[in-house]
């Protein structure tokens, strides 16, 4: 089974942390729409296997009419083999959530909604630039659970400006309103962002990590008292709502990117789409899929395997890392384990090594220590 991902690349505005590929220029939204179409019908052999999961992501694909996303949808149709069983995610800003477009969305097919609040807070999401407020907030998901049971929502931590107690009245809104899946994230400062230049000029200040690790704990603590399974490290959802799409990532699954600065995988190598809409634009009119690709070494697998399988609930399977990369390799990583084994950060049960709640916050770093090197 294998997943595709479209990126949208536009947005209404720039929110100060961001660094994804988008555009504030929505003319070209049909020019896009269009190539997107195209580069379906191009790399439609790029994978084999029945597709299980599509996700609209972006940018903000809920800036689309119904019509676009319908086309694209019809046309994956056309060209690829899609599971009966699909889960169809679209991303959404609360600000272009509105009845009409939840009815439409539904009809389509979409069955999984995203939708970016960010926070509850009203200063927060000033701070942040979001195009919506937090009345928006909480009347978009009052809508959205009319016509969507699956819908997850992102939120974000350790900003200057969230204090402890308005993180946890964050976090308890989403469980009053009965948000089945949370994604949420440490802010980061990401290079080029408006955010890293306000930081450098001292207007704002800078991430506060013990802030950050405080509210980490405090997540853990108020989503698993209230029936939320921490299946991935910044995943959280109620049974039966993990994210099929995000978990196929974590899994190694074979997944399409079409869109500008969408990346694909197929096991072997990586290849991801120019960020930029008129070279894209550009490349697709001629009938030239526009993208670089890297061939994965076996250590960059074995280290791709590391990173993503440790964020996880279940953690490296040390049979699998065995069948996939030899004996030698699995010992070397259970030797270089073992302090963290003796720090109480990892614990190892059966055999599937995973992080305790105390290295859950540390995950990068010690997946990065259990990297190997290459030969
Ligand atoms: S809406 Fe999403 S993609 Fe667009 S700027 Fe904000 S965070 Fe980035």
């Amino acid at each position: 089974m294998a997943g595709i991902y479209i990126h949208i690349p536009f947005c209404k505005q720039a929110c100060n942390y961001c660094n994804f590929h988008f555009s504030t220029q929505q003319k070209n939204i049909p020019l896009i729409v269009e190539a997107i179409i195209s580069e379906a019908a191009i790399r439609k052999d790029y994978i084999s296997e029945k597709v299980e999961t599509i996700y609209f992501g972006g940018g903000t694909p809920s800036l689309l009419t119904d019509l676009q996303i319908e086309n694209i949808y019809l046309a994956l149709h056309k060209y690829f083999e899609i599971d009966q069983q699909i889960e169809i995610t679209l991303e959404a800003n609360p600000d272009d959530i509105t009845e009409v477009k939840l009815q439409q969305w539904k009809k389509i097919g979409i069955n999984r909604l995203s939708i970016g609040v960010q926070s509850f807070a009203a200063t927060d999401l000033q701070w942040m630039n979001r195009a919506h407020d937090n009345t928006m907030a909480i009347d978009s998901l009052l809508l959205a659970t009319k016509y969507f049971e699956n819908i997850s929502i992102d939120l974000i931590y350790g900003t200057p400006t969230l204090t402890d107690a308005q993180w946890i009245e964050n976090i308890e809104k989403a469980i009053a309103l009965n948000i089945p899946h949370l994604s949420c994230y440490a802010l980061t400062i990401e290079p080029k962002t408006a955010l890293q230049i306000m930081i450098e000029k001292e207007q704002v200040s800078d991430v506060d990590t013990d802030q950050q690790a405080r509210h980490f704990d405090l997540l853990l603590e108020v989503l698993e008292s209230n029936g939320y399974e921490q299946y991935e490290i910044s995943n959280f959802s109620k049974p039966n709502f993990r994210s099929k799409h995000n978990s196929s990532y974590w899994k190694g699954k074979s997944y399409i990117g079409l869109g500008p600065s969408a990346h694909s995988f197929n096991g072997n190598s990586r290849q991801w789409n120019v960020s930029n809409n008129a070279l894209y634009l550009q490349s697709i009119s001629k009938g030239i899929p526009p993208f670089e690709v890297e061939l994965l070494t076996r250590t960059q697998q074995q280290n791709e395997y590391i990173m993503t399988s440790l964020r996880t609930k279940e953690g490296i399977d040390l049979l699998k890392l065995q069948h996939q990369f030899g004996e030698l390799q699995t010992n070397k990583l259970l030797q270089q384990a073992s302090k963290f084994i003796n720090e109480n950060l990892l614990v190892q049960t059966n055999h599937f090594l995973h992080l305790t709640n105390k290295g859950k916050f540390m995950a990068d770093g010690i997946a990065a220590d259990l990297f190997v090197e290459p030969s």
